[in-house]
């Protein structure tokens, strides 16, 4: 373009000149302030799902008796590998993964504490080919948790173009870290071990239309909890699962809020809990979780992966639990969802062509939910090659006929909104299925 206009007079050339400046100004400007959308993963490679070994990281304190600076990951759910001093108030920490291949989820939590006040700066390093994901969050308890302040953060290496997806991160960060005796909890995302996932289990329990069950055990014999709300006679079911990933925890809150929604006292949650049965396994990978693990379960495989050939216990009680209670009381599961994290929000669902029990279900449903979301315009991504079925979505779809999809939360999407959007979401989806039951 701009070679053309050299042929054209010259004063004709200095004003096109100045228009397409303020126009090439205009649209970076632009590209910056709008979002690139997320275009979700690719397809699905299928992979065999027989265990393999994980490596276990070494459990203890590290300490540095220059400073009296100890740093532990003595706890469920912590990740750090190894820790070395640089100098007198400088820390690299190496986080790696629980075996390879595995997917860019570089998850992190430990303890650190002093004897003394000061202030550490903390570099977080990691294994070849993995860059920083999580941004650091900080707690004095494990269970409430801040964001690091963005001025004692800083990333390396970034000189990135991409928005999301590896080369969208930074080799390596440093932290700043105001440290003393009472101990500093830092985490890629708030800590969501088991012993508190099952806390909240038991506190939804109070309510004497739910139930807590255990479906199987994991590998290293923790329990596969299950909680069933409402009718159980009912033959009408929806089923509901996360965290089969371990560091995605803001699909966990999502699911967690969604259904808390279901449990409430609404009327709607009422009339719905006595038509539908919910069933729910909050915490499909409590090995993984409490190892710190990135991404696979203690036989090192994608549970999310496992769907076709149930391999590993997980995946297995879920099937044998949703076969067994269809062979046993006939009835059927009209809705599958599968929350998990990633780069940004988008929900991953069936190309709606395929009709399940309750067709139309999920299009609808998200029309609802953005008609009930100011401004907010849900990023679907559906998928018509289901099978082998490979992922739990495929399964509920195929096996089931239950409307299903993945509910990916971002990682960084504010904790508000994703309350809000699942809120919204758990509501909008009892009136459409009471009103597609009714007409059946
Ligand atoms: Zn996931």
């Amino acid at each position: 373009m701009y070679l053309k206009l050299i042929k054209i007079d010259f004063i004709f050339n200095l004003m096109k000149k100045k228009t397409l400046l303020l126009f090439f100004i205009f649209s970076v400007c632009v590209s910056y302030a709008q979002k690139e959308k997320f275009k979700g993963q690719g397809p699905i490679n299928i992979v065999a799902t027989d265990s393999k070994p994980v490596q276990k990281q070494w459990k203890g304190e590290f300490k540095f008796s220059d400073n009296d600076v100890t740093f532990s990951n003595e706890f469920e759910g912590a990740r750090l590998n190894g820790i070395t001093q640089n100098n007198d108030s400088t820390y690299t920490a190496l986080i790696t993964s629980e075996n390879t291949p595995i997917n860019i989820s570089p998850w992190y939590t430990f303890k650190v504490w002093s004897k003394k006040k000061q202030t550490i700066n903390l570099i977080l390093t990691y294994q070849e080919l993995i860059k920083h994901r999580y941004y650091p969050k900080l707690s004095t308890d494990g269970i409430g948790w801040v964001a690091l302040d963005s001025m004692r953060y800083t990333a390396y290496n970034t000189g990135n173009t991409k928005t999301f997806g590896n080369s969208a991160l930074p080799l390596k960060v440093k932290l700043r870290l105001d440290i003393g005796p009472d101990t500093l909890w830092v985490a890629g995302q708030e800590l969501q071990n088991s012993t508190l996932v099952n806390s909240w289990i038991d506190s939804l329990t109070q309510k004497k239309y739910v139930t807590k069950s255990t479906i199987g055990k994991s590998t290293e014999g923790r329990d596969l909890n299950m909680l069933s709300l409402g009718n159980t006679d009912s033959k009408n079911r929806i089923m509901i699962i996360s965290r089969q990933h371990p560091p995605e925890v803001t699909g966990y809150l999502a699911m967690k809020a969604f259904v808390e929604t279901i449990a409430s006292d609404s009327k709607l949650a009422k009339k719905f809990r006595n038509k539908f049965a919910t069933y729910v396994v909050p915490l499909m990978n409590p090995d993984g979780v409490d190892n710190g693990f990135w991404r696979h379960n203690a036989g090192g495989i994608d549970l999310n992966r496992d769907w076709a050939n149930f391999n590993q216990p997980e995946t297995r009680a879920v099937k044998d639990f949703m076969e067994g209670l269809v062979a046993k009381n006939k009835g059927k599961f009209y809705f599958g969802i599968d929350f998990h994290s990633t780069w940004d929000d988008i929900y991953y669902t069936v190309d709606p062509k395929l009709k399940g029990n309750m067709p139309n279900l999920v299009p609808n449903w998200l029309s609802k939910v953005k008609e009930n979301i100011e401004g907010y315009d849900p990023n679907i991504s559906p998928n018509d090659k289901l099978v082998p079925t490979t992922v739990s979505r495929n399964y509920f779809f195929i096996e089931h006929g239950a409307e299903a999809l993945v509910f990916e939360v971002g990682d960084n999407t504010p904790r508000d909104f994703l309350k809000e959007k699942a809120v919204i979401g758990a509501n909008e989806l009892m009136k459409l299925m009471l009103e597609n039951i009714k007409n059946k």
